[in-house]
């Protein structure tokens, strides 16, 4: 673990952390595209309830909300933290405590939410919680643009990954992420995760390790859904857990573009679904749409079947 964190570290030095390769010194306290510096910066802990069931269990999954992010999502939720810098610097020794202070609250796992961009600070803190009694499994909860090299330091670290397939054509990822090589990446790091972590095991309803999947449909088919359901029956495994959410709706920077400007709407959704059944998907988690106010409401099923 000693080794790597300081590996981890040396990432820093000149950026590589993420595929944008920045190359700048973030030990020196140089900021790059995500804007991220060199103490990890927080804004928020606790136990959530409102992620899949498998990880928020009936206890919860002690989610840490890290600020900024290596993506530029015009339709980011979260925006406020992942692109206005919402949020406050902490020691390492802090973030230590605030894992342990989870587990104390009986969660079921530590869940790092955007970490791509704070990998060695939150292992050091890993490795300091651990000493001091951290049992619980690690859920790494990202957007899916992830170095190979900051993935190869994780293999035995992290017991669950969540990444995010948000697009399966380049276009539009330059589009609305300003990731031109969005998917390229996103596909070699999704099969190296499931490489490591292998399909979602699950245990009295909690899930232990493995990979799940989340990907959020676009209006107009934007995200190309049908081709990464694909990709993930055909590459990875039909039995992976995929989250195929419903919630998009128009936020941040959306309004600029007329195409992506709404909701979606029920028929979009369907689609969606059925074409993650063609795939021959059969394991997820799909939200139920009032097809009268077009609303995503924030309720689980826990198959992809239509009911
Ligand atoms: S983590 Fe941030 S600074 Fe480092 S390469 Fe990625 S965007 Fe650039």
């Amino acid at each position: 673990m000693d080794d790597k964190v300081k590996r981890a570290y040396e990432l820093m030095e000149s950026c590589s952390l993420c595929p944008r390769k920045c190359g700048v010194n973030r030990i020196k306290g140089q900021i790059g595209f995500c804007k991220a510096g060199l103490l990890p910066m927080v804004s928020s802990f606790h136990a959530h309830f409102g992620e899949e069931p498998p990880i928020s269990g009936c206890s919860g999954s002690g989610t840490i909300f890290f600020t900024h992010c290596s993506l530029r999502c015009v339709f980011c939720q979260n925006y406020p933290i992942s692109q206005l810098g919402q949020g406050k610097e902490v020691s390492v020794e802090e973030l230590a405590g605030f894992m342990l202070k989870l587990q104390a609250e009986g969660c079921h796992n530590i869940n790092f939410v955007t970490p791509t961009h704070y990998m060695p600070q939150i292992l050091e803190a890993v490795f300091i919680a651990r000493k001091k009694g951290l049992k619980l499994p690690l859920v790494y909860n990202c957007g899916g643009y992830e170095s190979m090299e900051a993935l190869d330091i994780l293999d035995g670290i992290i017991d669950i990954y969540m990444p995010d397939m948000k697009y399966s054509d380049n276009v539009p990822a330059k589009k609305y992420s300003n990731t031109p090589d969005y998917f390229d990446i996103n596909k070699i790091a999704v099969k190296e995760m499931y490489r490591q972590a292998g399909d979602l095991k699950i245990e009295k309803g909690v899930a232990k390790k493995g990979i799940l999947i989340r990907h959020l449909v676009l209006p107009e088919n934007l995200a190309g859904s049908q081709k990464i359901f694909e990709f993930i029956a055909n590459e990875l495994s039909s039995d992976t857990y995929v989250n195929i959410m419903a919630q998009y709706y128009s936020c941040h920077l959306a309004n600029q573009f007329p195409e992506i400007d709404r909701r979606i709407d029920a028929k979009e959704y369907m689609d969606a679904i059925r074409s993650a059944e063609k795939a021959g998907l059969k394991n997820g988690f799909r939200q139920v749409m009032s097809t009268i106010k077009r609303k995503c409401i924030p309720e689980w099923t826990d198959n992809l079947k239509e009911s």
